[in-house]
């Protein structure tokens, strides 16, 4: 879509720092919230949520959301992390291409949210 801020971060038109891609999703830091490693995980291809999304590019979006936190989790030594996924502007939507969130928790070298965004790219990015 064309006035579509995450259909332009995908094109490479608005700069992102990049955690994952592959064939069909996209993932990169959210830079408007203040959590450490706030990751956003979207398909290439433009849909507006989880509702309007066909089911095989849903599929590849929660495995693209699952294959982060795993790393996040295994690899990187989160104890956790927080998995949303807003459905409509009363729900919480911002911005109108499905996107899932991907929050990580209980750092244990307790990395501050002020973190520089590449600093956080680096350490967090997964391919
Ligand atoms: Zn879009």
């Amino acid at each position: 879509m064309e006035d579509c801020i995450f259909c332009k971060i995908v094109k490479g038109e608005s700069p992102s720092y990049k955690i994952y891609e592959d064939e069909y999703t996209y993932a990169f830091l959210d830079i408007a919230k203040k959590q450490y490693g706030h990751t956003l995980v979207i398909p290439k291809e433009h849909f507006v949520n989880s509702i309007d999304c066909t089911e095989e590019l849903l599929q590849k979006v929660i495995l693209a959301v699952q294959k982060i936190a795993r790393h996040y989790v295994n690899d990187l030594k989160f104890s956790g992390v927080l998995i949303m996924n807003a459905n409509g502007k009363e729900a919480g939507q911002v911005v109108d291409h499905l996107h899932y969130h991907i929050i990580p928790h209980g750092d244990s070298e307790n990395r501050s949210s002020d973190e520089d965004l590449s600093l956080q790219q680096q350490r967090l990015k997964l391919n």
